[in-house]
């Protein structure tokens, strides 16, 4: 039977492994909210300010592991994970573990499982802030795992931000998670490219910001290209793939006109040009998605 005892920040203990700047943005927000932290990292000096601003620094994992509390991991990806725990096993019986790094979807079930074996009931985070939004309310994470482990740590999982329980898969956190990232690494390495082509053509960052996010409503086009997706009609009636193909052909050349690399938009090319190919010159942009996701 679970402790239900009403307990106060000061007396709720929390482990936190990894001390990256994530970790420490963690450790700095239970810190402030009172909580009673252990927190254990490779690399020991990163705890010598949490130390002396009174968090406990265990002498090794499974020190830290013993401390009480939830275990929250916050390291780079799941190897480090096993790299960090190898031996200190037998102490994860009767602990939740909560391990907000990222990884593969397939990665965070099978540490559910591996945790599981080891008597550790475990959740997946996502964590959708940057370091220094832990502690924002506004800022989310997306997790999912064992429900029971989620609803009684929610309040103190709440200390870092708000909470998006998405099901009982350990694995489906990271995949909302690693979506986001899809998009947004690509999105902001587009972004990255746009500057750098009008930087080469004498338009400074500041001057063309601005155009740059008023002139791509990426929330509108995200909803009505979502509206076709889910439709799966795809008519060229708005748009045609062999305009988009034609207009990517002078992206290209106008990068390399400017003198700034072309990788990025030869590889959009290259999808479209496969759209071309399989016939769909005719069809609206969207339904190069059918080339993508192999179950359509
Ligand atoms: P870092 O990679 O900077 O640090 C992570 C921690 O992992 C450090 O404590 C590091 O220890 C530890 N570590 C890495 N490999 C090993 C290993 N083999 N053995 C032991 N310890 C190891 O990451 P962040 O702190 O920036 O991020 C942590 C996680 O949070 C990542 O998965 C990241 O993707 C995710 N995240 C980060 C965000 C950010 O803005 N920073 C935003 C959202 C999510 P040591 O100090 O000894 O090197």
């Amino acid at each position: 039977m679970a402790n239900t005892k009403p307990t106060t920040p000061a007396t709720t203990p929390v482990t936190l492994i990894g001390l990256g700047p994530m970790g420490q943005a963690m450790a700095d927000a239970f810190l402030k909210a009172g909580y009673d932290l252990t927190v254990w990292n490779r690399t020991r000096s990163k705890a010598d300010a949490l130390a002396e601003r009174g968090a406990h620094v265990a002498a090794s994992p499974a020190e830290a592991l013993r401390a009480g509390g939830p275990v929250l991991l916050s390291l780079t990806e799941h190897a480090a994970m096993y790299s960090v725990l190898e031996g200190a096993e037998a102490d994860l019986d009767g602990r939740t573990v909560v391990n907000l790094g990222s990884d593969t979807p397939a990665a965070s079930r099978e540490a559910a499982a591996w945790a599981g074996r080891h008597g550790a009931r475990y959740l997946t985070g996502g964590v959708m802030s940057p370091a220094p939004g832990i502690g924002d309310p506004s800022m989310s994470t997306y997790y999912s795992g064992d429900r029971a482990a989620f609803e009684e740590n929610r309040a103190l999982l709440e200390v870092l931000t708000s909470t998006d329980f998405r099901g009982e898969d350990p694995g489906l956190a990271q995949v909302y998670y690693q979506i986001q990232l899809d998009l947004f690494w690509t999105t902001m390495t587009g972004f990255l490219h746009a500057l750098a082509v009008a930087r080469a053509e004498g338009i400074p960052v500041e001057t063309i910001t601005p155009y740059i996010i008023e002139g791509n409503d990426m929330a509108g086009f995200f909803e009505t290209t979502a509206a076709v997706v889910a439709e799966g009609r795809f008519p060229g009636d708005e748009d045609r793939l062999a305009m988009g193909t034609a207009s990517m052909e002078h992206v290209v050349q106008a990068t390399r006109d400017a003198g700034v690399d072309t990788a990025l938009p030869e590889a959009v090319l290259a999808v479209f040009r496969r759209g071309i190919d399989a016939g769909f010159g005719e069809s609206a942009f969207a339904r190069l998605i059918t080339l993508m996701d192999k179950k359509a």
